[in-house]
Formats: structure tokens, sequence, C-alpha cells
């Protein structure tokens, strides 16, 4: 007989976002003609960078001719990308990395939901709530959750993050083993100055806990004192992970490349109080369980690197966070309590006259004809916020705040 993975049973229904779609498409079941604006994904919508395009037709090409021709690649990823990403991300900011120590991946959400592969069962996790949800759902998956009572996990510390802490989460009371957290946010749009990261940095190195860094959102500052990489930060490379993602940078949401960052110094202990690197583990977990990203991709995230294409990614990122500008400033006029937006494409408001993120969300589909995200589908902290992106349009975009001018 075989057994079910008992801890997948645990896990609610996808709730969020079938629920948003029942809602709007039982609205516009009674209001066919309705032209509903959505700002709730987090897809982008801009088409891919043409010097990315232009790489990967020439990798194409390639694997047309018998001298040219890749089959499987190293499961970490080609040195040529490898090296971009360690020359561009990390030593132009004065991080020294080796190549060892980059894996490239097909997206940031399998590195971030893989990585519990190698984490012992028993270790205590802390998230920052609102969460992006793939942190939490992992540890459901691999049995460390416990029980879901009134909308949290019983042994997994949530971190509230709101209007009265700044949405600056708060050192845990109770040591946790693990640490996710994700700078610039989703689903806030906030972000930790590089005098607050060092306290995670600490924290970790004073409680030997490990931090799971998740940078999707990195290309998106535009502050100084915002740190892109949690290496910035000294004795990070003894108690830090960090995951990128070229989908929100570069347009590769659908293309699909990312990598983590596992430097040799990280390590954990066995339950006999043994040292053990993660890294080598890393690369074990990867050459087992994944064959590396396909050659085409891995020519198209290199040309982003390109002069070229750093030009043209900036080009993109203006056009989302023109968006957020857009956003941000539509809502500030009509009363709105609006965060993120500064160094991120997301829009984090506060519910106006004490509304609960879901009456907000009828509120705005039914009046507006605008669907977000409510903010309490990220966690019980997110309950009276709501998310708006700035990934739209610009059209629809400005024509969502042409609406909102006339909210009352
Ligand atoms: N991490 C965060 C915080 C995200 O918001 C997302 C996507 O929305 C991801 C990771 C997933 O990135 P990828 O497309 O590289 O899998």
């Amino acid at each position: 007989m075989a057994f079910v993975n008992e801890n997948f049973l645990k896990l609610p229904g996808s709730y969020l976002f079938s629920e948003i779609a029942r809602r709007v498409s039982a609205y516009k079941g009674e209001h066919p003609d309705a032209d509903i604006i959505r700002l709730g994904i987090g897809d982008v919508t801009r088409p891919l960078p043409p010097a990315c395009i232009e790489a990967m037709h020439r990798a194409v090409d390639e694997e047309a001719s018998s001298a040219t021709f890749r089959g499987y690649g190293p499961e970490q990823g080609y040195d040529v990308l490898i090296e971009a990403i360690l020359q561009h991300d990390y030593a132009a900011r004065g991080i020294c990395l080796r190549p060892s120590e980059v894996f490239v991946s097909d997206g940031a959400k399998s590195d971030t939901g893989n990585i519990g592969d190698i984490l012992g069962q028993a270790n205590t996790v802390g998230v920052t709530d609102p969460v992006y949800p793939v942190y939490i759902d992992s540890n459901v998956m691999a049995g460390r959750s416990g029980d879901l009572t009134d909308g949290k996990w019983s042994r997994i510390t949530y971190l509230p993050c709101t209007a009265a802490n700044g949405f600056v989460p708060a050192l845990p009371e109770q040591r946790v083993d693990i640490i996710y957290l994700c700078y610039p946010n989703n689903p806030t749009g906030t972000t930790l100055t590089r005098t607050e990261l060092k306290k995670w940095v600490d924290y970790a190195k004073a409680n030997d806990s490990l931090i799971l860094y998740d940078a999707a959102y990195e290309a998106y500052i535009s502050e100084e004192d915002v740190p892109h990489s949690i290496y910035e930060i000294e004795g990070a490379r003894q108690v830090a992970i960090e995951f990128r993602s070229f989908s929100k940078t570069a347009g590769f949401t659908g293309v699909r490349c990312g990598y983590t960052v596992v430097p040799e110094e990280v390590t954990v202990r066995t339950a006999s109080g043994e040292r053990v690197p993660l890294n080598p583990l890393w690369n074990r977990r990867q050459c087992t369980k994944f064959n590396g990203t396909s050659y085409i991709t891995q020519r198209g995230a290199e040309a982003v690197y390109s002069p070229k294409g750093q030009r043209q990614v900036q080009e993109t990122i203006a056009y989302y966070m023109e968006n957020a500008r857009i956003l941000r400033e539509g809502l500030r006029s009509v009363g709105f309590q609006v965060y993120g937006g500064v160094n991120a494409p997301y829009i984090w408001l506060q519910t106006p006259q004490g509304l609960t993120s879901w009456q907000f969300f009828d509120e705005l589909l039914h009046r507006m004809h605008i669907v977000g995200t409510p903010g309490v589908g990220f966690g019980p902290s997110g309950e009276g916020y709501f998310r708006l992106t700035a990934f739209g349009q610009r059209e629809n975009t400005l024509r969502a705040m042409e609406r909102i001018a006339g909210w009352k």
C-alpha cells in the first residue's frame, strides 16, 4: 500500500486567487458590460528586452548545428551566466562571491520552495506577516508547520509588519531556527534599511539561525540606504542564503530563470552538534532533482547584463515605477493611506473606513470596476490592507486612477 504525505492534506485550498476569480466572475455575470481593470496580478505585462530576445535567437541557432548543439548543461548553470551574475550583481557592489556559490535555476519560487529539502524537519520557522505564501506552504508540506488555527500555523512564528511598526518586523521573542525575509517586500512593497537588516544578521549570528533572503524585487530599489543584497551586511556570508529572479527584473516570468547564492561559510548543525556546510548539500540536491535551466534561457539571462540589456531593463523598470507613482499619487489624492511603490512595484494601501480587506475588494470591484488583492490573503496582519500592482499597462493604470478620483 502506498501512503500519502499527510502534510499535504493539512493545506487549505488556494483560497485567495480562486475566491477573487469567483467574485469577479459572479459580478461579471450580473454586469456583463462592466469594463474591469485588473491591478491584482503579480505578473508583468511588458515584453522581454530585445537584447534577451536576440541572445535567445542566437542560442536557438546554436542548437540547430551539431558543432554548437548543447544537450544537458551543468546543473548549477553555465559559467558565462554565473560570471555575469558575480560581476554585475555582486562585485559591482563590493561583494566577492565564488562561482561555486551561485546556482542558476528556473526561478525563485522553485528555490524558495525547495530549499527546505536540505533543512531538518524539527527547525522552527519565522516569517514576516503578511508573507509570500510559498514560504509557509512549503514548510507545511515538509511537516514543520504544526496545525492551522485562526489563520495561523501553530509552529510558525509570525512577525507582524503593519503601519504601526512602519512595516519593520520586530526580532522574534522566541528563538527561531530559520527566518524568511523578503526585501523589497511582496506584498507590502516596503524595504529594510542597512541598519535594520544588520539587526537580522546579528540576530542570526547570535542565535545560530539561518536567514533565507528573497531579493526577487532587488532591481526596483531606488533609494540609497536600501541594501540590494544581504551580503552587503557584514557577517551575512555565515548566516544567509539569497534568492534572486529574472522574472520581475527582465520579464522572465514565462521564460523562467533565477538563481540562489549559498555561501560556503553557511553551516547548520546535525542533531549531535556537528557543523555541516549547506553549499555541498544544495549542490547535491540540485544535481539529483534538477537538470539545469535551458541553455537558451541562460543566454537570454546573460544578455540582461549586456550594456544594451541593462538599458532596456532600466526602461522597463522605469515604466512600471511610473505606474507605481501614478497609483500612489492617485490614491493619496483621494485620501488613501498608501505604502510601498518606491522601491518595489507593489502598492499596499490601508482600507478606508475600517473596511476589511474583502469588504474593500467588493467596494472597489462594484463601484470602480477595479480588481486588486485583499491583504488578508497574505496573512493575518494583512487584514485591513489591500495590494495593487504596478505591473499593468500604463493606459489601464491611468484609467483606474481616473475612476479612483471619484472615490468618496
Ligand atoms: N519571490 C517573491 C517574493 C515573489 O513575489 C515571486 C513572484 O511573484 C517569486 C519569488 C517567484 O519568482 P520566480 O518567477 O523567479 O519563480
